[in-house]
This record gives C-alpha cells, sequence and structure tokens, in this order.
C-alpha cells in the first residue's frame, strides 16, 4: 500500500519540532547535504554502508552514523523507528532512490522526507519524463520509433539510471546492430536490452544541466546552479587529433565520472527559469504536491541558442556537488555558501519557523 500524506502527517505531529536530524544515506551528493544541515544548525545521521563510510567520517559529516550492510536495509521496521525516534527528515538524492528502491520508498519506508516521494517514478521512466516535457512545453530530442527508423545521428539509450553506461551513438539500421554487439561483447548490455532500446536524435550541442529548488512555501521556482558532466571516455577522446581518433578506432561512451560548475549567457536564462517555472507547474497538478525540494532539467544548448531537454532529476542531482559552497547563482539570492544541500535545510528552518513542516515533507 502507496504511503499516504495523512501517514506522514501522523509521523511529523509526534516529531520534537526542537529535535529535528536531516539524515541521509552516505553515497552521491550527501556531502554537502551534511554541511548544509550544520550551517543551518541541525543535528545529522548518516546512513553508512559498510565499506563506503570514509568520506563521511573523514569530512565529520554527522553527529550519529547508522552502519548497515546494504543500503535498502533502511527499510528494516527497526532502523526506521530508529529514524523516526530522531525526528528524521530525509534528504532524498540520486543514490538514495537507487539503492533505496523505488518501491520501498512508496510503499514501506515511513519516514518524513523533504521531497516528492510519488514524482521519483516519473525522473526514471521515460513514458513520464515525455509527459512532464511535453505539458510544460519543454523541447526534448526526436525520438525514433525503433532500430529500422534510424536516418540520422541518433543516441541509443537504456533504461534505468546507469550513468550513461552502454548510450551509443549510430546513424543507421546497421550501425545500431554493430554497437550493439559491441556493448553486449563488453558486457554493459545483455540480448534483452536490444528491444529496450530508447532512440532519439542526437542533439549536438553543449551541456546544461540546471539545478532548481521549488519551495511550497514561498511558491517560488530558485535557479541555484549549473553544472556539466565529465564524462568517460567521450570528454578524453576529443583530446585525441581527429587522424589518430580515426586510427584509434575507439568507441565513445558516456559513463559520467564526475561534474564541472558552468554558467550561461545571461541571456539564456530567461529560457532557463521558464523551463523550471513550467516544469515545477505542471508537476504540481499531475503529480502533487509536484517538484517539492531539488529538481534538475539536463539539456543541450544548441547554436541556436535553444535548450534541448533529454532528461530530469526530480531530487537533488549529483551535479549539485559543483557548489558545495554555492554557485554564482546561488550567491545572487543568498550570498555566499549556498548549497542545494544547505537550501535543503533552510527550508526545514522556514517550514518550522511558520510551523507548516507537514507542508514540505511527504
Ligand atoms: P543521460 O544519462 O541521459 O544524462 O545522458 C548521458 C550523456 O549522454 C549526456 O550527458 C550527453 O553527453 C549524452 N546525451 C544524452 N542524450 C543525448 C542526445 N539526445 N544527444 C546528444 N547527446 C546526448
Amino acid at each position: 500500500m502507496v504511503i499516504s500524506k495523512d501517514e506522514i502527517n501522523q509521523v511529523v505531529k509526534k516529531y520534537d519540532k526542537n529535535k529535528i536530524t536531516i539524515c541521509t544515506i552516505g553515497s552521491h551528493s550527501a556531502l554537502h547535504v551534511f554541511r548544509g544541515a550544520y550551517d543551518e544548525g541541525f543535528r545529522r545521521c548518516a546512513i553508512c554502508a559498510k565499506g563506503r563510510e570514509v568520506p563521511y567520517q573523514r569530512y565529520k559529516s554527522a553527529e550519529e552514523f547508522i552502519m548497515v550492510d546494504k543500503f535498502s536495509d533502511v527499510n528494516d521496521e527497526k532502523i526506521q523507528q530508529q529514524l523516526r525516534d530522531m525526528n528524521a527528515v530525509i534528504v532524498p538524492h540520486g543514490s538514495f532512490v537507487a539503492y533505496v528502491g523505488l518501491d520501498r520508498i512508496e510503499n514501506d519506508f515511513l519516514v518524513p522526507m523533504i521531497g516528492n516521494r510519488n514524482i521519483l517514478r516519473w525522473e526514471a521512466e521515460r513514458d513520464r519524463v515525455t509527459k512532464l516535457f511535453e505539458a510544460a512545453n519543454i523541447r526534448k530530442p526526436m525520438k525514433i520509433n525503433g532500430p529500422d527508423k534510424i536516418d540520422r545521428a541518433c543516441m541509443v539509450k537504456f533504461p534505468g539510471a546507469r550513468g550513461g553506461r552502454g548510450y551509443f551513438v549510430t546513424d543507421s539500421p546497421a550501425g545500431f546492430d554493430e554497437k550493439m554487439k559491441l556493448m553486449i561483447n563488453k558486457g554493459w548490455l545483455t540480448e534483452e536490452d536490444r528491444a529496450k532500446a530508447h532512440i532519439e536524435e542526437y542533439v549536438a550541442g553543449d551541456i546544461y544541466c540546471m539545478h532548481y529548488f521549488y519551495s511550497p512555501l514561498t511558491k517560488t521556482v530558485e535557479l541555484l546552479g549549473m553544472d556539466r558532466r565529465h564524462e568517460a571516455n567521450i570528454d578524453g577522446l576529443v583530446r585525441i587529433p581527429a587522424k589518430d581518433q580515426i586510427e584509434a578506432g575507439l568507441q565513445p561512451t558516456y559513463v559520467v565520472t564526475g561534474n564541472f560548475p558552468i554558467v550561461a549567457r545571461e541571456s539564456l536564462l530567461d529560457q532557463a527559469f521558464g523551463m523550471g517555472d513550467r516544469l515545477a507547474e505542471v508537476a504540481e497538478k499531475m503529480v502533487p504536491p509536484g517538484l517539492l525540494g531539488a529538481f534538475c532539467i539536463q539539456t543541450m544548448c544548441t547554436d541556436n541558442l535553444e535548450f534541448v531537454a533529454f532528461e530530469i532529476s526530480a531530487r537533488q542531482d549529483g551535479g549539485t556537488n559543483t557548489f558545495m559552497n554555492g554557485s554564482p547563482y546561488s550567491y545572487l539570492l543568498y550570498g555566499d555558501g549556498m548549497s542545494m544541500g544547505r537550501r535543503y535545510s533552510r527550508e526545514v528552518k522556514n517550514a518550522l519557523a511558520a510551523d507548516r513542516l507537514e507542508d514540505i515533507l511527504t
């Protein structure tokens, strides 16, 4: 049974509002969630998988550590109770969704989180992302209906958050078969993936991933940062002169290995705000209470100076790690030091002051 807002409100009602603990799992973009909670004066709890606790301990991320064998163990009733007893507010991020699992988050994990637990599924399913983009009038790459219809440069993708693993570029049905074989030999894809391939036009442009925060308290979308991704091996490959690239015969791959901060031409910001505002607006109607908290639109900016969006994160995206101590954009709104993680804690603080904690949690 899906966890209802009412059930969460019952939990929040029993919370000691003076002793809220900000909590997440130690992975992905947790470091600035914890630092931000510290800066806003909250107690912190890090849930760490054995063997992966080092960064969180070395950066003194939390007062309390819960060690688990695997992250999905947070679902155990004992751990859930421990979290509720410390008045925990969970900040969800990419690893939280990937490791705890959508079904568990929706049905079993009865600990309040800041964000909309029911919209997380939407980022993971391409048809739902398309629905959101269409409703929000956001340009997306043209979809090609099957390998035999490939008549231009295409990007071929596969479901699930694989960090770009297995993606390839091709411009013909024969090229599709050839690259599919290469990826299967590499062990990155299986025969079954063939039918799951999502094929879309290759958008030649520059990557801009925009990090927004939607506050239900102020009903405003804030644009807090932008990043682009470092991807292996494509970002390395392009350093080889064209002649040597051909000789080397290497296949480009798109595995995200890191991020770097970026600012867009100022004249592009209208478009960036427009996309964020419209997406938040349609999401509120389609999946109430909408894109509460952090969300990200991943785009290519073309030489027509138009953003084409190819993905969203309906929670804190990993690219927020580029502004652990603030970005040029967050500086404009908040001055120094406002990370996305800190913005979450600020929201909790604002909600507490307005006696509206229930409004930001699901
Ligand atoms: P994603 O997993 O969707 O974030 O994509 C991983 C990477 O693949 C992106 O950061 C881009 O470099 C590339 N990419 C994805 N979609 C497209 C597209 N339609 N056209 C060109 N490159 C793309």
